[in-house]
């Protein structure tokens, strides 16, 4: 019998591989999940690393299991894109964000900005904006504090379609990050175009970075191409010191990884901000 009708038909047949079943077993329980509120999200501070100030945080989804664990994004989100189900998913991801930046504003943490992983699907998604205008207006979120990321790949994917998007975007006031900045070929002249906040190394580049010279180089050129463009960086995947002090001393601007935080829920970073007076 026909399950499922999301973009993609998927039959059940003897002949379905035990790898497509469990692939529709866990897209039927995604789905669940999603329609229960099941999901949750995790927020990761954003250092400055001049000031050592949390400047912002950004928001990664997380699908709790009955046994305390989670599974996690890197296994459903590309099932939710493929399947549609992302739609429900982003839409519950920035209801639950703003609401949260929202009391986080209210608390007096009334600069903290938020960045939202935005997939290619979502991206493209005629009800992006609007749902964008309406969760701000909705949550009395300054414009500038939110930020859209989406990866240096799905700003390739389509260019005409993604600048319009930036552009309306831009519009509201939110702010664009381009994720995982160094893994694709973006042209100087493309990049320009995108008007891009932030440009993110991607977290390959500052693994190695004590230990390779090639990649703190992929970094340095990263830091001075979005300083002359006039776009700040930040760098993923900080996890010692080392790291730290060379992106430092190369000029980045903030960064974000276990050295700092953990991707936590919402209320133990109250504590934290409370302890840490941010
Ligand atoms: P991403 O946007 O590149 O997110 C960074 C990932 O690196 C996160 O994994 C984060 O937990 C992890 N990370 C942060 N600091 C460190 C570190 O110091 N070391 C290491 N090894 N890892 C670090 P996570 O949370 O598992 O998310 C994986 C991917 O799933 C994200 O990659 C993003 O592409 C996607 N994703 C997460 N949340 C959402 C969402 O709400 N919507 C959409 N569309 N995609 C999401
Ligand atoms: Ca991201
Ligand atoms: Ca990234
Ligand atoms: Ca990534």
């Amino acid at each position: 019998a026909k399950k499922y009708n999301r973009g993609e038909l998927l039959w059940y047949s003897p002949a379905m591989s035990r790898a497509s079943k469990q692939r529709l077993d866990l897209l039927h329980d995604l789905e669940n999940a999603i329609k229960n509120e099941q999901l949750t999200v995790f927020y990761q501070p954003q250092i400055n690393l001049a000031t050592g100030y949390v400047i912002g945080v950004e928001a990664l989804v997380r699908w709790p299991q009955p046994d305390g664990g989670f599974i996690p994004p890197d296994q459903f989100i590309p099932l939710a894109e493929q399947s549609g189900l992302i739609i429900e998913l982003g839409t519950f991801v920035l209801e639950t964000v703003c609401k949260q930046l929202n009391a986080w504003h209210k608390e007096g943490l009334d600069d903290l900005s938020m960045a939202v992983n935005v997939s290619m699907i979502q991206f493209n998604h005629p009800g992006l904006i609007t749902q964008l205008a309406n969760a701000i207006r909705e949550y009395e979120i300054p414009a500038g504090l939110l930020e859209v990321e989406i990866t240096e790949s799905v700003a390739m994917q389509n260019p005409e379609a993604v600048i319009q998007t930036i552009e309306k975007l831009k519009k509201l006031g939110i702010k664009l990050a381009i994720d995982d900045f160094g893994t694709g070929f973006s042209s100087l002249a493309y990049l320009q175009k995108l008007n891009a906040d932030r440009l993110k190394i991607d977290r390959a580049f500052v693994r190695n970075m004590a230990l390779n010279n090639s990649d703190s180089s992929i970094a340095e050129m990263v830091i001075n191409l979005g300083h002359k463009l006039g776009i700040s960086v930040i760098a993923e995947g900080v996890e010692f010191p080392q790291q730290a002090s060379i992106l430092r001393t190369l000029g980045c601007d903030e960064a974000q990884g276990f050295m700092f935080a953990k991707p936590a829920p919402a209320n133990s970073l109250t504590l934290w901000f409370k302890d840490t007076g941010r």
